[in-house]
């Protein structure tokens, strides 16, 4: 690991999903630059539990606990957040990243695979980040930053990129926008902001099948005027970026971190 800055020190962070893919990268670069985390899990405790592993084993990050919890499940949000606090004393930052896919063309798809992506993209987000500007509201401003609170939901180009097939995951990151300006809006007047960022493509396991073959990689690089696809180490030092004071103009913004997908690379060549 890098040598932290230490410009989130003294800080909790939540992150959702961060035994995986990018949450994991997000939680690494907060608690590099020394905030305590609440490694947040679905299924996978082992990832979870080795992530927390390393940031405590580090020396030089802040400490890192690890808890299961649904996000689409009001009941076990509240109790994540509970445990933060109990365990931390209150949570500074929010980033609801936990996310998935259930793809089908739009006459084939069922209510239930609807409902499933929308209940954990869109409601989960809905559920940590109320839960978070309910305990950013509790405890006040503190020294240890010059917001509120940070919240940083995890959107996608899809936000406003049409995507055939994925009809629901489309719909749940063009939600996320309003959502979060609408947040903005209502709490940036008591010094909360409240941002997204919206990653293209990135190499992680919901959409293996996007970059598993040089086939696949090489039709993908056409979407990427930078001409690589991501890593989610690209996600996790913007979103520690985005937590700390270094940004704290910014409010009410998505950052797009695409390497230039949503510059409509298919009129490179005269369209
Ligand atoms: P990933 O599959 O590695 O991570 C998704 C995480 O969400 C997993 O850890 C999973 O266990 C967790 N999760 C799923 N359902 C959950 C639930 N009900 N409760 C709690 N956790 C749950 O994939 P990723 O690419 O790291 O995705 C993270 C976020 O980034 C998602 O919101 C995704 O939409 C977004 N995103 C990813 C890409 C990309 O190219 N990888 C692009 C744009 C946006």
């Amino acid at each position: 690991m890098q040598k932290p800055n230490e410009r989130l020190a003294g800080q909790t962070a939540i992150v959702t999903g961060s035994s995986s893919g990018i949450g994991a990268a997000v939680a690494l670069g907060i608690a590099r630059d020394g905030a305590n985390l609440l490694i947040n899990y679905h299924s996978d405790k082992k990832s979870a539990e080795d992530i927390a592993h390393k940031i405590n084993t580090d020396g030089t990050c802040g400490e890192a606990i690890v808890m299961k919890c649904d996000v689409s499940k009001e009941d076990e949000v509240q109790a994540m957040f509970k445990k933060t606090i109990d365990h931390f004393g209150t949570v500074d930052i929010c980033v609801p990243n936990a996310g998935m896919q259930k793809d089908a063309a739009f006459h084939e798809m069922s209510l239930k695979d609807w409902q499933m992506v929308i209940d954990v993209n869109l409601t989960g987000q809905f559920l940590c980040a109320r839960e978070a500007i309910r305990e950013f509201k509790r405890r006040g401003m503190r020294e240890v930053s010059k917001s509120l609170g940070k919240i940083i939901h995890m959107s996608s180009v899809h936000q406003i990129i049409p995507w055939a097939g994925h009809a629901n995951y489309a719909a749940s990151k063009g939600a996320i926008t309003m959502l979060m300006e609408t947040i903005c809006q209502e709490y940036g007047p008591e010094k909360v902001r409240c941002n997204s960022i919206a990653p293209g493509a990135i190499k992680t396991d919901i959409n293996k099948e996007a970059w598993s073959t040089q086939e696949a990689l090489d039709e993908l690089n056409k979407l990427i005027p930078y001409k690589r696809i991501g890593v989610p180490d690209d996600i996790g030092s913007v979103a520690a970026w985005l937590a700390s004071d270094e940004s704290e103009y910014i409010n009410g913004t998505t950052i797009y971190v695409d390497g230039g997908m949503t510059c409509y690379p298919g009129f490179t060549n005269n369209g």
